[in-house]
């Protein structure tokens, strides 16, 4: 990651010019999408009227850090929660998913590759659940 370059919350809430990390396949994993997609308010519209989105897609944008209520003074909690409470364990023989941020992915800063072993178990409502 460059210096000046911030790093990106892989589990975000869905504004324009996020980035559609993924899509919550009906076993509730993650696809992540290879290719980078930046979401504008006509596709919030539009999405919208089906169910929430949290629940259908996942985002990415900057990291909040100490602004966020899944930090923890120095690094994100979320892959902590998803261990310690739903018992998310990586499987060291799976290869990385394609993933369109990982040059500057704050999970990915933290953990390397078990990060992406865990990302898409979890979806941003299961987040917001545990964290509440
Ligand atoms: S943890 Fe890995 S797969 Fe998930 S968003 Fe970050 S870089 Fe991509």
């Amino acid at each position: 990651m460059k210096p000046d370059q911030k790093a990106t919350c892989p589990s975000a809430e869905p504004k324009a010019g996020a980035v559609l990390l993924g899509v919550v396949k009906q076993d509730g994993e993650v696809a992540l999408l290879s290719q980078r997609i930046e979401i504008d308010e006509h596709f919030i519209e539009t999405a919208s009227q089906g169910r929430d989105l949290g629940q259908r897609f996942r985002f990415a944008s900057p990291c909040a850090a100490k602004g966020c209520a899944n930090w923890s003074g120095h690094h994100c909690m979320v892959l902590d929660i998803a261990r310690q409470l739903a018992h998310i364990e990586p499987h060291v023989d799976e290869l990385l998913p394609a993933c369109s941020i990982r040059t500057t992915c704050r999970w990915f800063m933290q953990e390397g590759g078990d990060a992406c072993r865990i990302c898409p178990k979890i979806n941003t409502g299961f987040a917001e659940v545990e964290t509440v």
